[in-house]
């Protein structure tokens, strides 16, 4: 598909904007040019993405900084028939804040109170990961998990874009276990209205890229804090490297935020890390508690890893962190470093060292290994006990059709992609509860007006 094929919506109301202006003031209703910057996010990761989506644009960008300012701004919206796209911290990776027909979108980083942070965090939509974490750390709580852009994403948007990251390795991802108490949601309405879910009923209007309700409380339960230490070694035998990582993430005996490895040259692309790593070798990155640090060192010490690299994550968190080189940061730091680079997301499967092994011998240099290792399934999306060894392998691009192929082997050899060159939610991973999410958007968003295009089997799209 070109970007051509997707329609504009047709210009909006100049009456509108005057209300607009009426409820918000002047300064916080953007049009024009100014409006690129709420229209993207890092969709350009995907060579596939990219030229599907670079002309796409907003013609009104909204700052709502309240809930009533927010359903005020509804009202008038759903009266004209405005497509809205409500965005966070712009940080997706898949398009899902951008949008497909025009019209408007809410920033809601505005919304941003921390109500309390007491074992659950109770939070606006628009509070920064960041914010959260340090005044949970400084209670002695930490977020569960969160991902690599912690410090500029917002928790709402993690709830509908994301799907786990830092602390998956100890409590699983977002749908996972009892990580999310409950998310209340605004309709798209003439009189929005607000509507609670909590625990597992939660998850129906999770990771839905805002097609499902706008999200404008949520709570997440936290975990204990640790006293993290981040560390780095180095070794220049893959399997002997994650032999030993595997290891050291199955040891329950020893609480980990991050179990991270990468295939040699990926370390390369981490510039500021250049003094540390050493070319050609492979390395893993751990946070591990600091009362365990010395277990971990002398079993590198054994295994004969070299241990290059430490700092303390500390309370409050200090950079410079390692996580801004794990989870979809190494993907940035590789495009950086080689623009041809892209990637995919994968479950590994098991056994996954044959899988590993498989990809390899098949692809050899064109896919370079980046493993997240994680509690419950790669998929993020149905309990299981035990690890699961997913990553975000780095491809070197070079066609579509060579992607769609490495995309199909994985499937014929059981390693689960969630494919990141798709906008479309069911296109991008699995859905059990797909069948709920539609029953959701109809019932929150009658004239089908919110995010139009991302859910691909909706059967309403006005703008098409
Ligand atoms: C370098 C890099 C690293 C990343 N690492 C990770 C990672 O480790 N783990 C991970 O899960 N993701 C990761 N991501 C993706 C993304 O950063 C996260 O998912 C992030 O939490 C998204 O938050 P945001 O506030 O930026 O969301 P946005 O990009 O603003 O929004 C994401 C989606 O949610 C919708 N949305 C936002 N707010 C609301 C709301 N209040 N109500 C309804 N819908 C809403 C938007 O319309 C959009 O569809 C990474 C991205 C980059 C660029």
């Amino acid at each position: 598909m070109t970007s051509s094929v997707l329609p504009q919506n047709p210009p909006l109301n100049p009456d509108l904007i005057q209300s607009l202006e009426a409820v918000l003031d002047a300064e916080r209703v953007i049009t024009g040019e100014k409006t690129e910057k709420f229209s993207k996010d890092f969709y350009w990761y995907s060579p596939v993405l990219k030229p599907m989506l670079e002309d796409k644009r907003a013609e009104v960008a909204l700052r709502v900084n309240t809930l009533d300012e927010l359903k005020q701004v509804i009202s008038l919206l759903f009266a004209d028939g405005v497509p809205v796209v409500v965005r966070g911290g712009g940080s997706g990776n898949y398009g899902q804040a951008v949008p497909l027909y025009g019209g408007a979108v809410i920033d809601v980083s505005g919304m941003k109170e921390i109500f309390s942070v007491d074992g659950i965090v109770r939070a606006q939509p628009g509070a920064t990961i960041r914010e959260i974490e340090t005044k949970a750390r400084a209670a002695g709580w930490e977020m569960r998990c969160m991902p690599s852009t912690w410090a500029i994403s917002s928790i709402g948007g993690f709830l509908c874009g994301g799907s786990g990251g830092i602390g998956s390795i100890l409590h699983g991802g977002i749908a996972y276990g009892d990580n999310v108490k409950s998310v209340t949601l605004l309709s798209m309405e003439a009189q929005p209205k607000l509507l609670r879910f909590e625990e597992r009923d939660a998850l129906t209007a999770l990771h839905t890229y805002g097609t499902t309700g706008i999200l404008v409380e949520v709570e997440m339960r936290l975990g204990k804090a640790y006293d993290w230490e981040e560390l780095i070694f180095t070794h220049d035998d893959w399997d002997k490297l994650l032999d030993w990582t595997y290891d050291i993430a199955l040891d329950d005996s020893i609480p980990k935020r991050l179990v991270t490895q990468f295939e040699t040259p990926i370390p390369e692309y981490f510039k500021p890390l250049k003094k540390y790593i050493s070319p050609g070798l492979h390395s893993t990155f751990l946070m591990v508690d600091k009362s365990k640090v010395e277990t971990v060192l002398s079993a590198a010490r054994a295994a004969g890893i070299e241990h290059v690299y430490s700092a303390s994550f500390g309370t409050p968190p200090k950079p410079p962190f390692i996580t801004d080189y794990t989870w979809n940061h190494t993907t940035l730091w590789a495009i950086k470093a080689d623009p041809k680079m892209t990637y995919l997301q994968c479950g590994f499967g098991e056994p996954f060292r044959e899988n590993l092994k498989k990809l390899k011998a098949r692809f050899g240099d064109e896919i370079l290994f980046h493993l997240e290792i994680v509690l419950g399934n790669a998929k993020f999306k149905v309990d299981s006990p035990g690890l699961a060894v997913g990553g975000i392998p780095l491809v070197r691009f070079t066609t579509t059709e060579r992607l769609n192929e490495m995309i199909d082997y994985c499937a014929e050899i059981g390693v689960f992609v969630a494919n990141p060159h798709t906008y479309k939610l069911e296109e991008g991973g699995v859905h059990d509860d797909i069948v709920a999410k539609r029953a959701l958007k109809a019932r929150v968003d009658p004239k089908a007006l919110l995010n139009p295009g991302k859910m691909k089997s909706y059967p309403v799209n006005p703008f098409e």
